[in-house]
């Protein structure tokens, strides 16, 4: 069978083709991608008008582009799957319309699903089933998540969350303060591997002995390389932005990957996925790498392009939810910007 998958939760409108085979096994056949990600870049961040408009622009050109890349025509489609949620109201609207246009028009089934739970199916392209239960690290530019997947297509559960900033608004705010571009994760990526990771010692948010639960805090974070930075210009002395960017980074890294190995450990899961844009980041893979295999947990990162937002990552759950048997969503069922985490299909 093949599954058409439809984002648009932030800003980008990707359009994704999965092919699944009668032995469960899936295959990426086309993975278009349009991002507005260069129009918001004079703001320091998504703006939702323009990035909805910017659907609206590009949703059809992706369809088509999709198609040609599979060499597929529209009716060769099974089934469809689209982002409902969680995302911008204006811009999740674009994609859910067009999903039920189409599947209106070809008559096939649609599935309205949940955003995160695509970022961790994404990874059934890369490197096959996921075993039960796994854990999935969430890290991008609006989430910073833990989460339990007995099963991707019908059981995730919360297990922690950030409680202000996500990591990729974090790199992304730091950029800011070192006047480095956006979006701030590759120029700090790339600053930080020329600095010294002990130049400054930046404090780990929630990592005490009573931070039982397994939240994040960016925030005081972020605040301290300001406070850093900012004494640093009264005194007059030049910034050290490599040495700042490296002293972050590895504060940011240590705390995903300590927490995340110690939510595996805690719920006995031996499989740990990172998926969202952070996942690209080259200390957090290192320092994942280290730890994982120290604990005795096999580490899955799809590759980054993947873990981005891409519709790709949408038509993997939808090939999912197909092979599962799941009934398709209510026609009626609309774009829910705070869609919660375990509801996987509308
Ligand atoms: P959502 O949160 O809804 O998934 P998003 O567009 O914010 O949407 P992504 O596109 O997955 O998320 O990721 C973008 C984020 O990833 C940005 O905050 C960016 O700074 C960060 N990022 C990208 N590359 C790196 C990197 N090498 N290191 C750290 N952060 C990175
Ligand atoms: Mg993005
Ligand atoms: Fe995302």
């Amino acid at each position: 069978s093949i599954v058409l998958g439809i984002e648009s939760s932030c800003d980008e409108t990707g359009v994704g083709l999965v092919g699944l085979h009668a032995d469960g096994s899936v295959e990426l056949l086309a993975d278009a991608v349009a991002s507005s990600v260069e129009q918001h870049a004079r703001f320091g961040g998504v703006v939702p008008e323009v990035a909805s408009r910017a659907h609206l622009e590009s949703m059809v050109p992706m369809v088509r582009k999709a198609f040609a890349d599979a060499g597929l025509r529209l009716s060769d489609v099974d089934a469809i799957a689209v982002t409902a949620g969680p995302g911008l109201a204006g811009a999740l609207l674009v994609g859910v319309s067009a999903a039920k246009a189409y599947a209106a028009a070809l008559d096939r089934p649609l599935y309205g699903v949940n955003h995160l739970a695509g970022h961790v199916a994404v990874d059934t392209l890369e490197h096959g089933p996921l075993p039960s239960p796994s854990l999935a690290l969430l890290v991008s530019g609006g989430h910073t998540q833990l989460l339990l997947v007995e099963d991707v297509a019908s059981s995730i559960t919360e297990l922690g969350s950030t409680i202000d900033d996500a990591a990729g608004e974090a790199y992304d705010k730091v950029a800011r303060l070192l006047e480095l571009p956006y979006p701030g994760g590759p120029p700090i990526d790339a600053a930080a591997r020329r600095g010294d990771p002990r130049a400054i010692a930046f404090p780990r948010g929630l990592t005490g002995p009573k931070d039982a639960r397994h939240d994040f805090s960016f925030s005081g974070l972020k605040t301290a390389v300001a406070r850093w930075v900012e004494q640093r210009q009264a005194a007059g002395e030049p910034v050290p932005v490599d040495d700042v960017a490296a002293s972050f980074q590895e504060a940011v890294a240590d705390v995903l990957t300590a927490k995340a190995v110690r939510a595996a450990q805690d719920h006995g899961v031996r499989t740990m996925v990172i998926s969202g844009g952070v996942a690209a980041n080259s200390r957090l893979g290192e320092l994942a790498a280290s730890r994982c295999a120290a604990a005795g947990i096999e580490l899955r990162v799809p590759r980054p392009r993947l873990c981005t937002d891409n519709g790709a990552m949408i038509a993997a759950l939808g090939a999912r939810l197909l092979a599962a048997g799941a009934p398709p969503s209510p026609p009626d069922f609309g774009a829910d910007p705070a869609l919660p985490v375990g509801t996987i299909l509308v």
